[in-house]
């Protein structure tokens, strides 16, 4: 049936390729709660009080958040499997979702991406962006861009010189880290307090084998079997 998979992870783990690849290949719709704010608060009848925010790391406050989710999936959901990247970051952006889907009549599964911090700090140290392509460049979550094959330095889709995020600096993603690291023990506890699934899947090898253990756990809930099969098993007849 259709629902929400709330993706969180530590920065780097690999959010935004999975969601990404579960886009691609089980037709997923993406939800970003930064792009979507982006949208809203350059809307003429839009508070720009709304969007005011003394964190450091420039995250809204929940009350804000709660009020562009309800806004944004409000339309969403019904037609089958959207994916909350990098939501939630706290406990209270978990209840408001989980809210959303009892209102809604659709289930919340929170899949938490895993791996050591040697392992996401060494990703976060090689992944880079294209200035051209990404408009947005501290954008977060951001679309990874992909190296040209003949040279690691430039974009595969426009050639320009690819460049290391300014976000991803050393002093503040060790910053988005920590929080995440402070915070996720709250949320695992807030999840299975709402009774919702909460799945959590090792992220350490390639983005193919986490999108393999994502469906599988996905497939443990009541929320993948609306997912369509892949596509090669599917054209082949073959059982899943
Ligand atoms: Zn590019």
């Amino acid at each position: 049936m259709p629902g929400f998979v709330a993706l969180t992870g530590p920065p780097a783990v690999g959010k935004t390729t999975l969601a990404a690849k579960l886009a691609a290949v089980h037709g997923a719709q993406v939800f970003r709660l930064r792009e979507f704010a982006h949208d809203v608060r350059h809307r003429i009848d839009v508070d720009p009080a709304l969007f005011a925010t003394e964190d450091p790391l420039g995250w809204l406050p929940d009350r804000t958040v709660r009020v562009l989710l309800d806004s944004a999936l409000g339309g969403r959901g019904r037609n089958g499997v959207t994916v909350l990247e990098n939501l939630p970051g706290t406990i209270i952006q978990l209840r408001t979702i989980s809210e959303i889907g009892r209102r809604l009549g659709l289930p919340v599964v929170v899949i938490e991406l895993t791996a050591s911090d040697a392992i996401v700090i060494g990703r976060s140290l090689v992944r880079r962006v294209c200035p051209a392509c990404e408009p947005d460049l501290d954008a977060d979550p951001h679309r990874p861009a992909r190296a040209a094959a003949a040279d690691s330095s430039t974009c595969a889709t426009c050639g320009n010189p690819l460049r290391r995020r300014r976000c991803d600096g050393t002093a503040r993603y060790e910053l988005k880290l920590r929080r995440f690291r402070s915070r996720i023990p709250g949320i695992r506890r807030e999840a299975a307090t709402l009774d919702l699934p909460y799945q959590a899947v090792n992220a350490t090898a390639s983005p193919d084998d986490c999108l393999r253990r994502v469906v599988a756990a996905l497939r443990s809930t009541q929320i993948l079997p609306c997912l369509p099969a892949d596509l090669p098993s599917a054209l082949n007849g073959a059982t899943p």
